[in-house]
């Protein structure tokens, strides 16, 4: 994997803003780039702090963490702009500079039953996009981009938790084809009903994704059943500005009327280390990344449910509802 940080874009950039200290937020498999990134900040005279704590998205914005550092710009790499801050933020769109065409070949035997494909790829592949396309109109397929809806930053770009754009283009295509790593092709997965294939760039290979949709719903029933039987209840509120799904207050005080006790924890990384220590609690309700409750279904001891589960449990949304405007 190389990456390309368009060095001379990323320099251009810190001399229009002209920032005295930056904290600099990376992508886990961008952290050990580390000190090339500090050469090049510093070296325009720049004071650098690197941010240890992990960035999953563009949701990960560390606002109060460079305010601690006296910093007066995030530069934030790895991921397009999510959410509107409070803070200077400069995003760097990371390039991953690979030779796609083995991978692009054999995706053609996934999808030789189909002519009509949609596709999204994650940010890192963005600068490849028109060779990806003529490539795959070479090979006699008609290719619509999953449209830009949500926090996503382009037509075809795709993010872990939103997958709008994709239904929205649903009934034209055939089957989907995803372009960067199993998270989003899952995500994909559970949100649309027809095929998905993922060319996973990451582990060189092209994975049909059937069957994970039926898996998924059939946890997402069971935790939700879980909630409406609990009696005691934890809102976990996210601490990161661009993980705030849902509003606490009113599923306190829905549940409250209920009978059942709830309690609201505000919380920063998720872990079931840090859950288990409430042992009580019957069942937990993150209003973070809707990622967790559904991926790390089998990694928390107790129940996680996403907002928009909650308020299926409250009777406040059907489950049909949910699978028809999105899952997450
Ligand atoms: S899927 Fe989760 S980590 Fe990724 S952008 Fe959405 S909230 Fe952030």
């Amino acid at each position: 994997m190389a990456f390309n940080f368009e060095h001379d874009k990323l320099v251009k950039e810190l001399k229009k803003i002209g920032p005295k200290k930056v904290l600099v937020q990376l992508p886990e498999g961008v952290k050990k780039h580390s000190f090339e990134i500090e050469k090049l900040i510093s070296d325009l005279g720049i004071k650098v702090v690197f941010s240890g704590q992990t960035c999953w998205g563009g949701c990960c914005v560390s606002i109060e963490e460079a305010d601690l550092v006296g910093a007066d710009l995030i530069v934030h790499f790895g991921h397009a702009k999510f959410i509107e801050v409070d803070f200077p933020v400069l995003y760097v769109e990371v390039r991953d500079e690979l030779d796609l065409l083995p991978l692009l070949k054999k995706s053609l035997e996934s999808i030789k039953n189909f002519k009509k494909i949609g596709l999204s790829y994650s940010i890192q592949h963005r600068h490849d996009l028109k060779k990806i396309i003529e490539f795959y109109h070479d090979n006699k397929k008609e290719i619509t981009l999953s449209t830009q809806k949500g926090n996503v930053a382009y037509e075809g770009h795709i993010v872990g938790c939103q997958y709008d754009g994709l239904k929205e283009i649903e009934k034209n295509v055939e089957a989907f084809v995803i372009l960067g790593n199993n998270f989003h092709s899952m995500g994909a997965a559970i949100s649309v009903e027809k095929p998905v294939i993922l060319i996973d760039v990451y582990n060189d290979k092209i994975e049909v994704m059937d069957g994970v949709r039926d898996k998924i719903l059939k946890q997402r029933a069971i935790s939700i059943s879980k909630l409406k039987d609990a009696k005691k209840i934890a809102i976990l509120v996210e601490a990161k500005p661009g993980q705030k799904f849902g509003q606490p207050e009113l599923l306190e005080k829905a549940f409250k009327e209920q009978g059942k006790k709830v309690v609201v924890i505000n919380i920063d990384e998720m872990t079931q280390e840090k859950l288990m220590n409430f042992y009580d609690v019957d069942c937990f309700i993150e209003l973070g990344c809707p990622r967790i409750a559904v991926d790390d279904f089998s990694k928390y001891e107790k129940p996680i449910v996403t907002f928009k589960e909650a308020l299926v449990a409250l009777g406040k949304k059907t489950w049909e509802n949910i699978l028809e405007t999105g899952f997450l």
